[in-house]
């Protein structure tokens, strides 16, 4: 039904034959449901003779999406590699047919072993997500309010996380037949259905998320590796430890991306010459390390790490897990500091944002929108939400935005009709009770102040490092930034007498620090990513597992 070369290729027979040594054969009769939405059971599938239809039953109305009627036609879906158990189709058989079952280790085996298919494999998954969303594809659909905190932040949840989902604003009366159909109030939103079944009213994200598997058991044994974020560094440092078989776990607070995962579209990042989104570049490289094994949960908010005496580290998460470890790579990243203005704490999250992804870009209604800050990712914000809005203000602080921003990208932004760029202005306040109705600006070369139409406020600017979780052992430089390697010895604080620290070493012994939290780095993806790899390579000394 779907003629997409990418999307639905066929295995040869002898990868056919390859893919059969990993799995087990199996015959399903006519009008036999293979798997349901929802269930458990998660196989990999080659069709070996007969037809597999694929429904969707997330709409109004069950609908089938393809049939797969040729030999070595597969099925599946990313939810299979990252471990989520619920499979987002439905798949029948209408007529006699064969298949080769894989239960989803014997995948990643067969992925790493016959490269050829793993290759068709990761290529067909990514692009049938993306047809996916194309054709209206509803997945799980989240009620809930425009300026509702609680609702942005599920819907963020399921966005970084990689979850098809539509969101269904409350507030707007062009909704209103849904919301009727939901059946006989009150309902505390947000609520999440799927179809026409109610799952959850006051859905909250941890709750949802072990509801779907994203937020899993985390292994009660002890890891080579923990790695505290999944930014870039934290995914690069993922891909690295999980290929080059550590026992890796990664653990974030929200899901993959960090802050990348909010940038349109990075287009300083070797090889890719006509940029890919921070959501694309986080969404390969996660599949990419759970190719290799790499064990992930979300959302894991740390708390603080304990080291005992025989140098084992247990990392301690806010809901009172703990996970086991040799080392712990930090690559928790940075966060956007709320500035102190009049207005600012009581609408962050209902008119104030610290990311700019199409989650946030769907909030904007056609009046103008300001974005503070004067650094890449205020750039990139400006850029990409100038294509949802005629009336970007970028609030510069200072007088030449070029001393702050990759001059591709300042270049890019000034020459954009649609972003008013305005040196030497601070934001002043911020007005509005549950939603934000203006902001007051001030020019501060001419001392003018205006108060101004304002639908949503974007701020990029204080960047804090999060490493407030880590104790007094672990060195900090005066910004809070993790100090590793050199810096440690300098400042007197690393305990070890036979060895010095490695390069990006913390003042604990085993513990590591990559990316945007480490002192002294340069704030940027392709850094991140090749600081996160470094980091395994001081594992890999640290444990005496290098060749
Ligand atoms: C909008 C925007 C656009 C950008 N565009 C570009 C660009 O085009 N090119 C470029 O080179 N750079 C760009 N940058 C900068 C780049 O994204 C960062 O330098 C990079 O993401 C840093 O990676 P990181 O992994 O070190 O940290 P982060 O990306 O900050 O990731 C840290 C992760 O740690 C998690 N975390 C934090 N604390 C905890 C905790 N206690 N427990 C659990 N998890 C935690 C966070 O949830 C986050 O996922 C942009 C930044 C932004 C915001």
């Amino acid at each position: 039904m779907i003629n997409d070369q990418v999307a639905f290729p066929l295995l040869t027979e002898d990868e056919i034959r390859d893919v059969a040594g990993f799995g087990r054969r199996a015959r399903f009769e006519a009008g036999q449901m293979i798997f349901e939405v929802g269930h458990v059971r998660a196989d990999y599938i080659v069709l070996l003779e007969g037809r597999l239809e694929v429904l969707d039953t997330s709409g109004d109305e069950d609908r089938l999406i393809t049939i797969h009627s040729s030999r070595g036609s597969f099925l599946g879906d990313i939810n299979l590699l990252a471990g989520i158990p619920c499979n987002i189709f439905s798949c029948r058989t209408p007529c006699s047919t064969e298949v080769i079952l894989l239960p989803v280790d014997n995948l990643r085996n067969m992925m790493i072993h016959c490269s050829s298919i793993g290759e068709k494999w990761m290529d067909a998954m990514l692009r049938r997500r993306e047809i996916l969303s194309q054709r209206g594809f509803d997945g799980l659909r989240i009620f809930g309010c425009h300026g509702d905190a609680p609702t942005l932040h599920l819907r963020e949840f399921l966005y970084r996380n990689g979850v098809p989902h539509r969101w269904i604003d409350t507030g707007d009366s062009v909704n209103a037949e849904r919301i009727a159909k939901l059946g006989e109030g009150p309902f505390q939103f947000p609520l999440v259905t799927w179809s026409r079944k109610v799952l959850m009213q006051d859905a909250k994200v941890p709750k949802l998320a072990y509801f779907l598997g994203v937020r899993r058991p985390i292994p009660d044994e002890v890891f080579d590796t923990v790695i505290l974020g999944c930014g870039p560094a934290g995914l690069g440092a993922a891909v690295s430890a999980a290929s080059e078989g550590l026992r890796t776990l990664v653990l974030d607070r929200m899901g993959p991306g960090g802050q990348a995962g909010s940038s349109s579209r990075i287009e300083n990042y070797a090889g890719f010459p006509s940029g890919l989104s921070g959501h694309d570049l986080a969404m390969r490289s996660y599949l990419q390390a759970l190719k290799f094994g790499a064990v992930f949960a979300a959302p894991c908010d740390v708390k603080e790490i304990r080291t005992d005496e025989n140098g084992l580290h247990t990392v301690h998460l806010q809901c009172g897990t703990v996970a086991k470890t040799r080392t712990v790579i930090v690559t928790t990243g940075v966060s956007y500091r709320n500035l102190d203005v009049k207005g600012l704490n009581t609408l962050r999250g209902v008119g104030v944002y610290h990311s700019a992804t199409l989650v946030e870009a769907t909030l904007c209604d056609g009046r103008p929108l300001h974005v503070i800050g004067a650094g890449n990712s205020a750039g990139q914000a400006a850029m990409f939400l100038s294509k949802h809005n005629a009336n970007i203000n970028l609030i510069v602080r200072g007088g030449d935005l070029r001393k702050s921003m990759s001059s591709y990208l300042s270049e890019r932004v000034e020459a954009n009709p649609r972003v008013n760029v305005r040196l030497h202005s601070e934001l002043r306040a911020l007005k509005g009770v549950d939603m934000l109705e203006n902001v007051t600006i001030e020019n501060t070369s001419t001392g003018e102040i205006s108060e101004e139409d304002c639908c949503r406020v974007f701020v990029f600017i204080g960047a804090t490092p999060c490493t407030d979780f880590l104790g007094d052992d672990v060195c900090k430089d005066e910004r809070g930034f993790l100090k590793t390697g050199a810096d440690v010895v300098a400042c007197g604080k690393w305990p070890g007498k036979n060895r010095l620290p490695c390069i990006l070493e913390t003042s604990v012994p085993g513990i590591f620090a990559a990316g945007d939290c480490r002192s002294g780095t340069t704030k940027r993806v392709a850094f991140s990513v090749g600081d996160g790899s470094l980091a395994v390579n001081c594992v890999h000394d640290f444990l005496g597992t290098y060749d």
